[in-house]
């Protein structure tokens, strides 16, 4: 199944860049496994980075090279590379995933509610940000926590719905702090996904990063 919902380009380029934090990279790198479409965007956005450098080393910058380059992120991709996930516990996670957690078994889940069982993959930082793995039965309403700031969702498994639609197995949620949310995992099959948050600072001043050549701000 070719997922539905994407990271926006500001988050894929910063991903290609490099300035994303580790936890946030990762849950992108999961969605990639999932997703050759976002597979070619990063390789667009890879290639156009190094472009970019050449440029800027050469002092040739044109002053619409950024419009330029979110408007190629539009173009058709690239053929895909496959890269399978892994089988693990009966659920198939992605490799960037058990990269950071090592194998996953029932042992690793904690109970946080009825219904609602968690793994901690990056631990809550000084700013509120983290990672978290959600096991939710069918039905289940998702807990709420910190949306101070950027949240990313991944679905690995199951789907469920909210006010900005239904999400299927590698499908990819981006809210900030004004969206307000209430996921409720649909009936018929447990819902797993991979929740990453993030202290707001550091997301939003990614677009000025990223302007800050061409403007010279
Ligand atoms: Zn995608």
């Amino acid at each position: 199944m070719t997922p539905t919902h994407h990271p926006s380009d500001a988050l894929l380029i910063s991903y290609a860049s490099g300035s994303l934090g580790a936890g946030m990279s990762m849950v992108v790198a999961s969605h990639l496994t999932l997703c050759p479409d976002c597979r070619g965007r990063v390789a667009t956005a890879e290639a156009m980075g190094g472009a970019l450098l050449d440029s800027l080393a050469a002092d040739e910058l044109a002053p619409d090279a950024l419009e330029r380059m979110m408007a190629r992120l539009d173009e058709p991709a690239p053929p895909p590379r496959p890269r399978p996930p892994a089988r693990r516990d009966g659920l198939v996670l992605p490799t960037p995933l058990l990269d950071v957690t090592g194998p996953i078994t029932d042992g690793s889940w904690r109970r946080l509610a009825p219904g609602i069982r968690q793994i901690e993959v990056v631990p809550r930082d000084r700013r509120g940000g983290s990672v978290r793995l959600f096991r939710i039965a069918p039905g289940s309403v998702m807990p709420h926590h910190g949306h101070r700031g950027i949240e990313l969702t991944l679905v690995l498994s199951g789907s469920y719905t909210d006010e900005l639609g239904t999400f299927d197995r590698g499908d990819f949620a981006e809210t900030d702090g004004d969206t307000h949310h209430q996921p409720v995992a649909d009936a018929g099959a447990e819902c797993v996904c991979l929740i990453a948050t993030e202290a707001p600072l550091r997301f939003r001043d990614l677009i000025p990063r990223l302007m800050q050549p061409f403007f010279g701000i």
